[in-house]
């Protein structure tokens, strides 16, 4: 099975905790690279070749969901896009509407594909068709990012499309290969409308209550090796995350792009929409390798994979990995075991994640092994500037206090991993609606004479269960578990409820905070690793402009942001390594990211400059 969804019972390790391929890499490659972006949460700058690459593979998915049997060449990118999913974002199994490929009427016989040629020829039509709209929605994520970085413009459609047409034709060898085969061992199953678990996903229900409506008799026909050939991947209309094969244990968790077992055979497909040269590719031979283990022991040790590929969509080459044996597997498995214990199930500190790259490694167009370059990881990691690796170093700021220029006192300057925006209280709902709609309700709360607003942002806690009661009315006492308190620009308290918080009833007599015992306002101080900005124009038309920077001290990191116009021309002049106080701001969180929000009350004051060139 290419899916093994998490068992919430027996998950006591959580969606965020879990190790993955990708975790693995960064932290052979650098444990501090490791460090900064999955400890501190530094964010890479977002350039665009990151998110042709997402649209590449949806495209491709896209087009392989569909059958020539049903749309013409030409039909809209959307005929078939909506997917009954679950409140998880997997495509339900309960849903009893109509799933879209069974509102559609086979072709005529004339409109249908007679040669591989023509099934070509359909194909590219309908690459062409999904290669717009994936390119747009992307752009605007892109454009949304406050990381964003490159220029969008760089992207080249037809560049895209020839790396879909790529994948399509190696994709046409397996259809090629199941029609020589004479559809294979499962023909007759599949016409008989059998289907696996996880059947490939072709806008139908996961089981059918007859034969196959594609079914043909006699030999396999070519529309029916393109069914019967088709590869599991990941829904596109799926939710993010949601279809991920998820270690029994359930502390490692792998993604699949193709799986392809129409022969019986078990072979993996890694997509990459690049050529394959450079120090990466050899991470993706290790990618594929902890998969071909994910899937051993997803299948309780008694299946192995049969064939590992990475499709190198920009060099039109199939690289093919060797798949490492039971008693490699075993030792992986122990050895990936150990490292989540060493990274996820505790969280080392800076020290224990040393600056020691490896080294690069060299590979040339296809991913093949080549002589290492004559240069250090360092040379090219994005946090050079601040890690001691590069130019930068571990003398980092850990609070204290300071006298900032123009004041007359002193202020405390708080350590960043002891901010704590959380707070537990029990109060009275003074007013709820909303309730009886699909949609969050709106509440206000009180205690004695304070008054709150409680902004739910999500629907459900992390452990699955609703963020709100199913009753509520006025005057019930309920405790806000682990809300984070703000003041908005009314000067009203709202408590925020996101995926580590949530409003359960209470009775009067449990202890908890006060609602005015929060602390509103903070002084921070760390160095400047990088900056971001977001722009874009509001509901009523009017541009906005936000800017931060993220800041490192000796004991964590966070964002600070604000509107543009309350950052002072100090936020101009600091640059990346400089170490900056940040005054007078309310924090914030989302899940156990902390965040400073400046407005125009706080100050920005820049303590020590690093040297530059
Ligand atoms: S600069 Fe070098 S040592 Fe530091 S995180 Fe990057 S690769 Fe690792």
């Amino acid at each position: 099975m290419p899916v093994r969804l998490a068992q919430p019972s027996d998950d006591s390790v959580g969606p965020y905790n879990r190790l993955s391929s990708s975790q693995v890499n960064a932290y052979r490659s650098c444990p501090r690279l490791w460090f900064y972006e999955k400890v501190r949460r530094f964010k890479m700058p977002q350039i665009p070749v990151l998110y042709v690459g997402r649209a590449v593979e949806e495209v491709f998915c896209r087009m392989l969901m569909e059958s020539p049997a049903l749309l013409v060449a030409k039909a809209s990118p959307d005929t078939i896009s909506a997917i009954p999913l679950d409140e998880k974002g997997v495509p339900s199994r309960t849903s009893v509407d109509p799933w879209p490929a069974e509102r559609l009427l086979s072709l005529p016989v004339n409109l249908l594909p007679s040669s591989m040629e023509d099934l070509r020829s359909w194909a590219i039509e309908r690459l062409k068709a999904h290669l717009q709209p994936a390119l747009k929605s992307m752009k605007e994520e892109w454009q949304k990012n406050e990381r964003k970085a490159g220029d969008w413009d760089s992207v080249n459609p037809d560049y895209c499309l020839e790396m879909c047409i790529n994948g399509l034709d190696m994709h046409l060898k397996e259809v090629q290969r199941c029609l020589d085969a004479n559809g294979g061992p499962m023909l007759k199953q599949w016409r008989q409308g059998k289907r696996p678990e996880w059947p490939a996903p072709d806008a139908r229900r996961y089981s059918l209550s007859n034969n196959h409506p594609l079914a043909q008799e006699g030999g396999v026909s070519l529309i029916e090796a393109w069914e019967i050939s088709r590869p599991w991947f990941v829904d596109p209309n799926a939710g993010k995350f949601a279809m991920n094969a998820v270690h029994p244990e359930h502390w490692f968790q792998g993604e699949y792009d193709l799986v392809y077992r129409w022969d019986g055979r078990i072979t993996i497909v890694d997509l990459k929409a690049s050529i394959g040269r450079g120090d990466r590719s050899g991470n993706y031979v290790e990618q594929l390798r902890m998969y071909a283990m994910l899937w051993w022991v997803t299948h309780g040790k008694k299946e192995e994979v049969d064939g590992l590929e990475i499709w190198y969509l920009g060099a039109n080459a199939i690289k093919t990995i060797q798949c490492p044996s039971t008693q490699e597997m075993a030792k992986m498995e122990s050895e990936l075991e150990e490292l989540w214990q060493q990274l996820r199930h505790t969280t080392p500190s800076l020290d224990e994640c040393p600056p020691t790259p490896s080294p690069v490694r060299g590979f040339k167009a296809g991913g093949i092994p080549t002589e290492a370059p004559d240069e250090v990881r360092c040379d090219r990691c994005d946090w050079a500037e601040v890690c001691p690796g590069g130019k930068g170093d571990d003398d980092l700021p850990e609070g204290g206090d300071i006298q900032l220029p123009g004041t007359s006192s002193p202020i405390d300057l708080a350590k960043i991993g002891v901010l704590d925006p959380r707070i537990t209280l029990v109060a009275e709902v003074f007013t709820v609606m909303g309730m009886k709609e699909a949609r969050r309700p709106q509440v206000t709360v009180s205690q004695g004479s304070k008054f709150a607003k409680v902004v739910f942002l999500v629907d459900s806690h992390e452990d699955g269960t609703s963020s709100w009661p199913t009753e509520l009315a006025k005057g019930d006492m309920v405790r806000l578990d682990n809300v984070i308190p703000t003041v908005n620009w009314k000067g009203e308290i709202e408590l925020k409820v996101d995926p580590h918080a949530c409003m359960v009833h209470a009775s009067s007599d449990e202890e908890a905070s006060d609602l005015m015992e929060f602390r509103a306002r903070w002084n921070v101080t760390g160095k400047l690793v990088y900056k971001f900005e977001k722009r874009g124009v509001g509901r009523n038309g009017k541009e906005w402009h936000r800017k931060g920077l993220m800041l490192l001290d000796a004991t964590g990191a966070m964002k600070v942001e604000g509107w543009a116009n309350d950052w002072g021309p100090q936020y101009d002049l600091a640059g990346v390594g400089d170490t900056v106080v940040v005054a007078n701001i309310g924090i914030d969180a989302w899940a156990v990211e902390v965040r400073g929000n400046v407005t125009r009350n706080s100050k920005i004051h820049i303590t020590k400059r690093v040297e530059r060139d």
